[in-house]
Parts: structure tokens; sequence; C-alpha cells
């Protein structure tokens, strides 16, 4: 098992961009996620990993050693695709024993290797069936399997259960979770499911058009996303503009149309005058009680819609301003709340992100 390290990797594809001086460092046994929309750069960026593409500038690192010109055959990369990529007229053993039988294992190393790695993704009773008598999840553990027996350095992973049902998905998000753990491999995944990067991953990397956006634990990246992107992609997120009227160490206030809000800052170097957007999650949000006066963190707004969907409700409600928030309930909601009624909402755990768009007025 080994760390990973990427330099200033760059990749253009004519005039695409599709990494941008990536910089990221994954350390030996960690399960890392690479998270992004469809385009971003993720598949590319493994591809560089496995050696199957090239950067035109940057370097890769195994551990110490700089492997950017490596062929994918001298990496010990572990490769598992979306759509399995299982021989077809091989059977399970044997698309498991191939990549053992290519380093010319003897036969009894392989045999042991191979019931090993079957056992491990309990596959063992299924040897001797061929892969189009398996179901998806079936035919993906034994790709499991088969990146697993040669004991890789790393573990890469493509998509590996976008092709599931959502069920077998959640069972494969455990199972991969627990074979991580056991076998203390280093696994880098790929994927544009945010539930499956913040449910599985040690730490996240968001991908935004060939560029890192953020690295961090599911939690940082959801509780205090650096820019709207991230915000908006790992999450439902409420955005109300504002201007900074005061910073301290750890708190800054911004003045809104619908009341002044505090929270904390999304990025270094905020000042007062600044442009932000005050960025609330859903379920941070709350219904005061009637009593409740005016104050920091509590804006009054009409509700427009109500939905009910069992474990929780989502409440979309007007602001003064015509923006339109969302609240999410989970458990009793109060009596009182139903469309039409004029409330009053609090909230903490703000963050306060750069305004983009004026940053983008002030460029031109
Ligand atoms: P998806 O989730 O849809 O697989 P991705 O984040 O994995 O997307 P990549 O496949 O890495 O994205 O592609 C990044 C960008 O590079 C895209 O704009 C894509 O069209 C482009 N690209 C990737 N491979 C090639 C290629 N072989 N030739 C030309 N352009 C390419």
């Amino acid at each position: 098992m080994f760390g990973i390290k990427l330099e200033n990797v760059t990749r253009r594809f004519d005039n695409v961009l599709a990494l941008d001086r990536i910089n990221l460092e994954v350390e030996a046994g960690e399960f890392f996620f690479l998270l992004g929309p469809s385009g971003c750069g993720k598949t590319t960026l493994l591809r560089i990993l496995a050696g199957f593409d090239q950067p035109e500038s940057g370097r890769v690192f195994f551990d110490e050693r700089d492997v950017t010109a490596v062929p994918p055959h001298e990496r010990n990369t572990g490769m598992v695709f979306q759509n399995y990529a299982l021989w077809p007229h091989m059977t399970v053993w044997k698309n498991v024993e191939y990549g053992l039988t290519m380093r010319n294992m003897p036969q009894h190393e392989r045999d042991q290797k191979v019931k090993r790695a079957l056992e491990m993704v309990q596959m063992s009773g299924y040897a001797e069936r061929s892969p189009n008598q398996l179901s998806g999840g079936q035919q993906q553990r034994v790709a499991l399997a088969r990146a697993l027996v040669i004991e890789p350095g790393v573990v890469l992973l493509d998509e590996p259960l976008s092709n599931l049902d959502a069920r077998l998905r959640l069972e494969m998000r455990e199972q991969l979770q627990d074979l991580q753990r056991t076998l203390d491999v280093t696994m880098i995944y790929v994927t544009h499911d945010q539930k499956e990067a913040l449910a599985m991953g040690a730490r996240i990397a968001v991908m935004q058009m060939g560029k890192v956006a953020q690295i961090g634990t599911p939690r940082e990246v959801y509780r205090q996303p650096l820019t709207r992107f991230v915000a908006d992609f790992i999450g439902e997120i409420n955005l109300i503009s504002g201007e900074i009227k005061s910073v301290e160490s750890d708190e800054v206030a911004a003045t809104t149309d619908v009341g002044d809000i505090r929270g904390q800052a999304g990025h270094e170097g905020i000042q007062v005058g600044d442009r932000v957007l005050c960025a609330i999650r859903p379920e941070a949000m709350d219904f005061l009680s009637d009593e409740a006066g005016a104050a920091d963190n509590v804006i009054f707004g009409r509700v427009r819609r109500a939905i009910y969907l069992g474990e929780v409700e989502q409440f979309f409600v007007e602001l003064a301003s015509g923006d339109q928030i969302k609240l999410i309930k989970y458990g009793a909601i109060p009596q009182h709340v139903q469309p039409g009624d004029e409330v009053r909402l609090g909230f903490s755990q703000v963050v306060m992100l750069r305004d983009e768009a004026e940053d983008r007025d002030e460029a031109v």
C-alpha cells in the first residue's frame, strides 16, 4: 500500500483543459473520494493514476517514487470500472486469476490467492459460473476480487456502484467500506454522487472544471464549503446576499435585505464592505415561536409550499426580498405552519461565501 502525491498535474484534450494544475496528497491506507459533476476531470485523473493516460505536465508520485512515465503494468494498481469489465468467456475463477497468470505466479499460489479474494467478496460459491450468470452486484464483487487479488498498492474505483439499483448500492457501500478497513488499502473512488462520497469517504476532493475546488472530510465540505459551487454540489443550500458589516476573529456579520445575519467567514481576508452570500443548509433552519422578537439570524417570511415526504417535511418560504428559501424538518412540525402562514425563522451554522457574481462584475 502506498500514498499518492500529484504535483501540478495538467491534461488538455484539444481545447478542453480536463485537469488544470492538480495538487493532491492521499495518505497510505486512506479511502479518498474524487467527487464532481460530469466532465470535471475525475476519470481523466484516475486514468493518469493507473498509467492509462499521461499528464501534459506535472508529476505523479506513489510514495517517493516518481511514476509519471511508468507503464500501467508496473504500477501495481487495481482498477474497478462502472461496467465491471469482466471477460464474458471466462469463469469467475479465471477472471480473478487472470492478473496472477499474467505475473507467471505458480499454480498453488494462484489457487490460494484467488480462493482468498473470492472469500473476501463473499463469492466463493460462484467460482465456476460465467459473468452472464451473475447479478450486477455479484459481477461488481468479482470485479473487486480481480482488482484485489494482485495485492495492489492502491485500488482505483471509477463509479463502481452506479449500475446497481438503490438497495444494492447501499449494501455494497457498507461492504466496500468494511473491506477497505480490513485490508487497510489505499482506495481512490470516483463518483458524481455526493451521498456516496459523504457516506463512505475519509476525505473528499470536490472537483470543478478540471480543478480541485475543496478538499476535506465529509463534515468539512458539507458544513464549511469554501465556494458556492461546493455548497451547491454537496447538498442543498439557501443563499441570501448581503454585505459584511463587521469582522471579528470567530464571527462575521452581514447586513441583508431581510435583516442582519451572523456566521463564519467562508474564506480568508474577508473585509467590511465585501459582498457575500450567507449560506444556510435547509435543515439548519427552524420555525420560531410567535413570541420570538427581531434579532440577528431571525428572518420573516410566508410559507408558499409544504411537501410531506414521510420522515421529513419540506417547506418553501418566501422572504420579504422575494427570495424563496427551503427548510427541511424532521419529526413533528408545529401545527400552525401551513401554506399562506407568516413565519419567523431562526438559524445557526451560517457560512459567508464570496459572491462570485460580484467578482465577475468587477472583472468586466
Ligand atoms: P463523467 O462523470 O461524465 O465520467 P468526468 O468528471 O470523469 O466525467 P472526464 O471523463 O475526466 O470527466 O473528462 C473531462 C473533460 O475532458 C471532459 O470535457 C471530456 O469531454 C474531456 N475528455 C476526456 N477524455 C477525452 C478524450 N479522450 N478526448 C477528448 N476529450 C476528452
